[in-house]
């Protein structure tokens, strides 16, 4: 059979080499991971913060400029997974001293810092682009596109520290853009272009980052019922028309939180190590398709 020239002994069928471990125990054991946007109930954050914690993490950050369920996810977190440490941290995402000292906390505890997810996101104004204010959009900026910037800022000199100490160790940061930044007509401008933002970002600070074994990647939601977009998806059932939101997917629906945070978890473990510098869209085939239905 093909490749069977490599085996020495030809009647042997070589292992298979294993790069990135076994990836049937605990995806990201011992791993260090701070997470952004992670106070909302029905959010991305919370339910990547639950991923990483069900699957072998040391320590888990849950940050987020609004901290009125961060103590009640911590308990309820390190209820479930005892194992964990879980430290809740209140500070906007695109404060640069409270990024260096979330990092910093990291270091000094852990001694390493293995994740970086900068999920926190926010909408903006989803008014036309001519009616939208500049201090709306540099808002909108601000958050998502500057909060990630300061995040690989911070994170990529923690995370080689962390590679040069532990060898076998990777850095990952994960940063959430959106299918809004990969197509046009997905959400108001300012959101749009900080997404893009996101998805350019990613990818340069990755070759930036060319020999270090961090990798950079954005991830890109479609919809998803969430703290955000739950007025969409409540009106909708109000009004009855809750098929139409799945009506351009081709799964005929929206998508759940764990389903993006299953893909974060992914990206943050070391089964993703060949995975760099990518935009993933995790949309249910949304952003592939022609806008046309049968
Ligand atoms: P969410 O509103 O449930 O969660 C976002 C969290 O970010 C909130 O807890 C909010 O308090 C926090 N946040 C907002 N601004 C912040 C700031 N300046 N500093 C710190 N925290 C801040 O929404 P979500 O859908 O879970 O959003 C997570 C990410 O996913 C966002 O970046 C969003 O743009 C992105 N996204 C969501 C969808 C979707 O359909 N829900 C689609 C594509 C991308």
């Amino acid at each position: 059979a093909i490749g069977n020239h490599l085996a020495a002994d030809k009647n042997a069928i070589p292992p298979v080499v294993k790069v990135a471990g076994d990836s049937n125990g605990p995806r990201v054991t011992g791993k260090v991971v701070i997470i952004t946007g992670a106070n909302s109930i029905l959010g991305i954050g919370r339910a990547s913060a639950h991923q990483f914690a069900q699957n072998g993490a040391k320590a888990v950050y849950i940050c987020d400029y609004d901290d009125s369920n961060l103590e009640a996810h911590k308990r309820e977190i390190e209820s479930l997974y005892p194992s964990v440490d879980v430290h809740t941290r209140q500070f906007d995402a695109a404060d640069e001293k409270a990024i260096s000292e979330v990092v910093k906390d990291a270091l000094d505890r852990y001694g390493r810092l293995d994740v970086f997810f900068a999920n926190a996101g926010i909408t903006g104004p989803h008014t036309k682009f001519s009616d939208v204010d500049a201090d709306e959009f540099m808002d909108t900026m601000r958050v998502n596109a500057l909060g990630p910037f300061l995040a690989a800022k911070y994170a990529a000199p923690a995370m080689r520290k962390t590679s040069a100490e532990k060898p076998k160790s990777s850095g990952s940061i994960i940063m959430t853009a959106s299918v809004a930044g990969l197509r046009s007509n997905a959400g108001g401008t300012p959101y749009s272009a900080s997404k893009a933002a996101v998805v350019s970002m990613a990818q340069t600070i990755a070759y930036q980052l060319v020999g270090t074994n961090i990798r950079v990647n954005a991830l890109c939601p479609g919809l998803v019922e969430t703290g955000m977009t739950a007025p969409v998806f409540e009106s909708a059932r109000a009004r009855g028309t809750e098929r139409k939101i799945g009506q351009l997917n081709p799964l005929r629906r929206g998508g759940h939180a764990d389903e993006i945070a299953r893909v974060a978890l992914f990206l943050g473990s070391d089964e993703s190590s060949y995975v760099n510098a990518q935009a993933w869209a995790v949309d249910g085939g949304l952003s592939s398709g022609h806008p046309y239905v049968p």
